[in-house]
């Protein structure tokens, strides 16, 4: 490799160029030389000799120093020029150096020579690596920007000295600027950021570079060129020169704004209900807790109401959905004005909305903050009430609504959520099941039982408007002709949502409220009417039995009703009979009695019904103006197993005929039992054997079918003994 520095002598005197060379060979300096004279040489040699360093002579027959050096930056190549002259007046001189000269000798002093070759070629091997490394940065600097080019997000590469700004293309398409648009110092970037953030993010880059740190991230707004703000996330680093003073920022804007949004909407989907924008059950039962326990230190009360519409079902079924939403809409709308600041309401299910009502008082005597936490409660259970009591109006259709409200309060109510969420819900069945329109606190008897109880006493209330009751005959038998002598009418109720509800159940419960008064004149005029109608259709009259409840024997005015029922109905009394169950003449014997006395003058037949099931006394069982006695199915039921029962029946029908009165055996249920009845004399059966309580138009055709029904002939019947059995009523 050839190390030696190569020098070009543009030169037409040979000798001068030898004197040259000794003089360099003297200082050690190793070369080889080539020389020219001519321009054409000079250029050839330029390409082919590859000079590093040119010695020129400054006037040459056909050519000069200071050509020389014009070519060469005509050219643009850089090899230092040193001119060597006999004579150089200063102002040659200086225009020489000028003209890009590295210096300039004389003959007479070549001694300088060997250093100003060796500094000249010093100087351009600066210049070389100056020029290798801004290559280099050149380099580095496209490879970067061919980065930045490829990226999706916004680089702005900040030179903070001279406060240049470049940006890559991101600028343009993240932001949609014009190219010419985009400016180049650092203001057009700050100036673009939302102004709520900006002096923050301004802030925030200063302090990184005041804190002499590396890496700089932050989260803003910035502006499109439409004037919309898109969300940014920006990452930059700051390069730092040799005192650790930043000289320059790089930063990536990231474009996060439909991240951002899907992010929120997954947010707001997952805690807001969307139909109305209300918080769903999702946040309320994650607020609740913390409610909860913030109310537990600052010993304040918390109010869960639990709000329904009232027959909201109706709405959407007639008017349909659409309709059902806007009313939901509308009612959110109301409620939110209902509430105050600290206040939370949710919509919990379909038309079901949740209120949380806090900070309801503080620091007071718990009695005091308990009447509080109430009153404030209740006043605005009020408003909403009273808030939905306009109509909604949905183009032109006006729509009334009316709400059932449940109100917990905490810590009374429930300890924690689950069970304050519990106590409301079960108000608010409370409230609903009393016909709604109206608010309730939970109250601890307010358990599933008693709400079922509940319903069934409110839904009782409405069975007779709703006509939800109907009336079933079944026939009383003679045992000996088997013709059908009289019907007992048994009350059926059909509730709309429970179905059959046997009276066993809800007698009881109506006699407990006094709805059995109205039941029974219902009951009363039915069968009655039904008696009448039957006869007019030209039916065998037939005694009607209809049973009277103890509640109803002690109505003052029973007399009355019956009176003005029989009236109404123009029944003949003669067939009409009342059972009245052991335990109701008991209650107060001696009224009853009166009372009894009172019938049988307007021709009405009495029956004690469930009889040996009470307590009758014998010396009041005579003094009873009545006319039949029925002989309790429990005992029918076991008689021909039981040989007690058996020996019960005996006694009752023994004692019936000694007081001249009939007995009628309930609850036959197979021919065993009508066997023994019938070797016991009893006079009537009445049991499914013959036939179950029927409709009216069931029983009419079955009276139409009555005689191909077998009579039971005395020989038909077995004899049964019971001389062994012991004769005993229970007493
Ligand atoms: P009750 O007056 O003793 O009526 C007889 C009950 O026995 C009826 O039950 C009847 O359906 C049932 N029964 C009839 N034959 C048989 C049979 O062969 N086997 C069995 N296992 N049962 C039979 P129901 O209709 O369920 O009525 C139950 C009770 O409810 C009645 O007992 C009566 O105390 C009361 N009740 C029914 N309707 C009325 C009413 O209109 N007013 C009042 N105050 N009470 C009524
Ligand atoms: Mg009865
Ligand atoms: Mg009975």
């Amino acid at each position: 490799m050839d190390t030696d520095t190569r020098i070009l002598f543009l030169e037409d005197a040979a000798t001068d160029a030898e004197l040259i060379e000794r003089e360099l060979r003297k200082a050690n300096i190793a070369f080889t030389s080539h020389r020219v004279e001519t321009k054409a040489d000079f250029l050839k040699a330029l390409t082919e000799f590859r000079p590093d360093i040119i010695l020129s002579d400054y006037s040459l027959p056909q050519f000069s120093g200071l050509e020389a050096i014009r070519l060469l930056k005509e050219k643009e190549i850089h090899v230092p020029v040193i001119l060597i002259t006999g004579s150089l007046t200063e102002e040659i001189a200086v225009l020489c150096m000028k003209e890009g000269a590295d210096d300039y000798i004389l003959k007479a002093s070549l001694k300088r020579l060997p250093s100003a070759v060796l500094n000249a070629l010093k100087k351009k091997e600066a210049e070389r690596d100056k020029e290798r490394a801004v290559a280099a940065l050149r380099q580095s600097q496209e490879r970067f920007q061919l980065v930045a080019r490829a990226t999706n997000d916004a680089i702005w590469d900040w030179d903070i000295l001279a406060d240049e700004v470049w940006w890559n293309e991101g600028i343009q398409t993240l932001f949609g600027y014009g190219k010419d648009e985009v400016g180049t110092d650092r203001d057009w970037w700050y100036e673009h950021i939302h102004p709520e953030d900006r002096s923050r993010i301004a802030a925030g880059v200063q302090a990184f570079i005041d804190a002499h740190a590396k890496f700089w991230s932050d989260e803003y707004r910035y502006r499109r060129a439409d004037g919309s703000y898109a969300l940014v996330v920006d990452r930059g680093f700051i390069l730092r020169d040799d005192q650790n003073n930043a000289v320059r920022m790089i930063s990536s804007m990231m474009d996060v704004t439909e991240r951002r949004q899907a992010e929120e909407k997954i947010n707001y989907l997952s805690y807001y209900d969307s139909l109305t924008g209300l918080p769903n059950r999702t946040l309320f039962e994650d607020r609740l807790p913390q409610a909860l326990s913030l109310a537990q230190r600052n010993e304040q009360m918390v109010a869960v109401l639990f709000l329904d519409l009232d027959r909201f079902k109706n709405v959407n079924d007639t008017l349909g959905h659409a309709v059902g939403d806007k009313l939901i809409c509308g009612v959110a709308e109301r409620l939110r004005t209902c509430l105050r600041g600290s206040d939370t309401v949710a919509r919990f299910s379909g038309d079901g909305f949740a209120l949380l009502l806090t900070q309801i008082s503080r620091t007071e005597d718990a009695a005091r903050i308990a009447k509080r936490a109430e009153n404030s409660a209740v006043e605005i259970a009020q408003n909403i009430l009273d808030a939905l009591k306009s109509p909604f109006d949905f183009d032109g259709q006006e729509l009334y609504v009316t709400a059932s409200l449940g109100i917990g309060l905490y810590p009374h109510d429930g300890k924690d959520s689950q069970a304050l969420l519990q106590n409301a819900g079960a108000a608010l069945s409370y409230v609903k099941e009393q016909g709604g329109n109206g608010y309730r606190f939970y109250a601890e008897d307010m358990n599933a039982k008693a709400l079922q109880q509940l319903t069934l006493e409110n839904d009782l209330r409405r069975a007779i408007e709703r006509e939800e009751f109907v009336l079933y005959y079944q026939p009383q038998v003679d045992i000996n002709s088997g013709r059908i002598l009289a019907v007992e009418a048994l009350i059926r109720w059909q509730h709309p949502e429970l179905g059959f509800v046997s009276p066993v159940d809800f007698i009881p419960l109506a006699e407990s409220n006094g709805l059995i008064v109205l039941i029974g004149e219902w009951t009363l005029r039915t069968a009655c009417a039904q008696a009448k109608r039957w006869q007019e259709e030209g039916l065998p009259p037939l005694r009607m039995s209809v049973n009277l409840s103890a509640r109803q024997f002690e109505q003052p005015d029973l007399l009355d009703t019956v009176a003005r029922t029989l009236r109404e109905t123009e029944l003949d009394p003669t067939f009409l009979e009342f059972e009245i169950t052991e335990g109701a003449v008991m209650k107060n014997a001696e009224r009853a009695i009166d009372i009894m006395h009172r019938l049988r003058e307007m021709q009405i037949q009495i029956a004690i019904d469930d009889f040996g099931s009470g307590y009758s006394s014998l010396s009041y069982l005579k003094r009873f103006p009545i006319d039949r006695l029925k002989i309790d199915q429990s005992f029918v039921r076991e008689a021909t197993t039981d040989s007690t029962d058996a020996a019960i029946i005996m006694a009752i029908i023994t004692l019936a005929q000694n007081l001249k009165l009939k007995v009628i055996a309930e609850g036959v249920e197979t021919e065993e039992q009508l066997r023994l009845l019938h070797s016991l004399n009893c006079d009537e059966i009445q049991g499914y054997l013959f036939s179950k309580p029927l409709p009216a138009d069931a029983l009419k055709r079955l009276l139409l079918d009555a005689p191909s029904r077998p009579a039971l002939g005395p020989g038909s019947i077995p004899d049964v003994r019971l001389n062994t059995v012991s004769l005993a009523l229970r007493s």
